[in-house]
């Protein structure tokens, strides 16, 4: 077991306490710090065996220590990538491609040689991903369904035209539309609606199970850095709002659109960075390659029902092989043996403190270790622990 030097990321919708407490840094950090990352990609690559660059480490004896059966599925790079998030503001509207059109979009776009900021792939990778809620956790998922739809349109007059549009298309066009307004057609659609709310939503008298919250959230969020209005207000109202309690697991499978608006989890995806946005962003949105890769076909969130293992883990179940995560909780004094796997696993202790078999450094919150493929180990808790086991799925 060797321990891994996470990756903070300072996005800006990031909060500044959570994870640097979660790291035991003495001071709340100056910029947000938005996500933690335990893995190999080239955008975040952590350290490990002494300060070496995970990936380059992996790379040098790629069999060994990501095991045989992986290099063959996934090829020399960690299938798939963990990471902590805290979410304090809405993140852009984003979908993430399958592995096929990945492949596709990844070649053409470095066949064109465009500039960095023109290309929608970082890698050839799909991103299927699941995330844990650490927290109360509130995101956007899916299109609603057409009664639920319905009901939006009724409820506000300014909509009148978006919802003939609708009618006479599909969801997709629907969308279209919305990303073909100019700013004075955006105006005159959206602002009655944030005029009817933001009284209420300023006097916090407005729950954040209503959509008009997270629009006048996200409003007021791009007006504070001199953003005007945009489409993807109106995807606010279009997706399903969902709200995750503490612990349950939801799945984004490629082509759905979905963003987080508030709270802490656990992310873990296959190995990629791919996302195309779909709106609340100052970045590019290129709606052509958009509505190739997304699903607007109505979608729902149902949390994952975990399968509890034969060692006391709970098993979120999702339909992709590139990972699997294992939630674990430990009581004082319990021992828990660290199964050998066929392929490396990524170990995170989100809280606690453990003793490793052979180390005398404890294992604190925040910390994570790599097991290698075929290592066996064992664990004991000195006091309440959550640990989690990333990994990819056995064949
Ligand atoms: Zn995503």
């Amino acid at each position: 077991m060797l321990e891994i030097q996470g990756v903070q990321q300072h996005y800006d919708w990031g909060g500044r306490c959570y994870i640097p407490m979660l790291l035991d840094l003495p001071e709340a950090s100056a910029q947000p710090v938005a996500e933690l990352w335990f893995g190999d990609h080239p955008s975040g690559d952590a350290r490990i065996a002494g300060d070496h660059a995970f990936s380059a480490w992996l790379k040098d004896s790629p069999v060994e220590r990501l095991g045989q059966d992986s290099v063959a599925r996934f090829g020399q790079r960690l299938p798939y990538l963990l990471k902590v998030l805290d979410v304090r503001q809405p993140l852009s509207i984003q979908v993430h491609p399958s592995l096929k059109q990945a492949k596709q979009g990844f070649a053409s776009e470095r066949v064109q040689d465009l500039p960095a900021e023109q290309c929608n792939y970082k890698d050839d990778n799909h991103k299927p991903e699941l995330m844990l809620a650490l927290s109360d956790f509130w995101l956007l998922h899916g299109l609603k369904r057409p009664e639920q739809l319905a009901l939006i349109f009724d409820d506000n007059p300014s909509l009148k035209r978006l919802e003939s549009v609708w009618q006479h298309t599909d969801n997709a066009g629907l969308v279209q539309h919305c990303f073909s307004l100019n700013a004075d057609e955006l105006a005159e659609v959206l602002e009655p609606i944030i005029e009817r709310h933001l009284a209420s939503y300023l006097a916090r008298e407005l729950p954040k199970s209503s959509p008009y919250f997270w629009l006048c959230r996200a409003y007021l969020r791009a007006q504070q850095s001199g953003q005007g209005l945009e489409a993807g207000l109106l995807m606010v109202l279009f997706l399903n709002l969902v709200y995750v309690a503490p612990g349950q697991v939801i799945f984004q499978d490629a082509g759905i659109p979905h963003a987080y608006l508030e709270g802490q989890n656990i992310e873990l995806m296959a190995n990629s960075d791919n996302v195309l946005r779909a709106g609340l962003t100052s970045k590019r949105v290129d709606v052509n390659e958009l509505l190739k890769v997304a699903d607007f076909s109505a979608a729902e969130a149902t949390p994952i029902e975990p399968i509890e293992l034969a060692d006391g883990g709970l098993d979120f179940p999702v339909p992709v092989d590139d990972f699997q995560l294992i939630a674990y909780q430990l009581e004082p004094g319990q021992q828990l043996v660290l199964e050998a796997a066929e392929s490396g696993s990524v170990w995170f202790l989100l809280s606690g403190e453990l003793s490793l078999q052979q180390q005398s450094k404890l294992w604190r919150e925040g910390e994570a270790y790599y097991q290698l493929p075929g290592e066996k180990s064992l664990v004991s808790a000195h006091s309440c622990c959550k640990l989690y086991r990333a990994k990819a799925k056995t064949e």
